[in-house]
């Protein structure tokens, strides 16, 4: 939502039950998280040390390549876990092009509406 926030998410896929599930059930979270930004490892400076996917990535997103580690796009959901602690500084965010960005909904009332509305319910009745 853009306003009205009552949570920060943390990003940990031990207590987050979307980022749980999302493991579990071997779904890209791409598809899930609404997120502006996903990351890129630069293989140039990525040294294979393995930090970003063994103890930073809570979505699997980042995956053994053949010279450096790469990050699967359409599983990262942007949260920059990994960004922080490269030791190469070899990572960084992109914003996504903006066809692929879903604009938050304005607040609760709206983001209720929304959902409402894709699972077919009638929302005229209730303004
Ligand atoms: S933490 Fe940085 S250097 Fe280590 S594997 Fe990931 S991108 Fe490469
Ligand atoms: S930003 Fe990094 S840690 Fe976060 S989901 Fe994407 S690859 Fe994983």
């Amino acid at each position: 939502m853009q306003n009205g926030l009552f949570f920060i998410c943390n990003c940990c896929s031990c207590c987050c039950g979307v980022l749980r599930s999302i493991n579990e059930l071997g779904i890209p979270a791409g598809d899930v998280v609404n997120s502006y930004y996903y990351a890129v490892i630069d293989p140039e400076e990525c040294a294979s040390c393995g930090v970003c996917a063994e103890e930073r990535c809570q979505v699997g997103a980042i995956e053994e390549g053949e010279d450096s580690n790469v990050v699967v796009a359409e599983k990262c959901i942007g949260c920059g876990l990994c960004v922080s602690t490269c030791p190469q500084d070899a990572i960084k965010l992109v914003r996504k092009e903006e066809k692929d960005i879903a604009t938050p909904p304005q607040d609760e009332a709206e983001w209720f509406e929304e959902r409402g509305i894709q699972r077919g319910v009638d929302f005229s009745k209730y303004k």
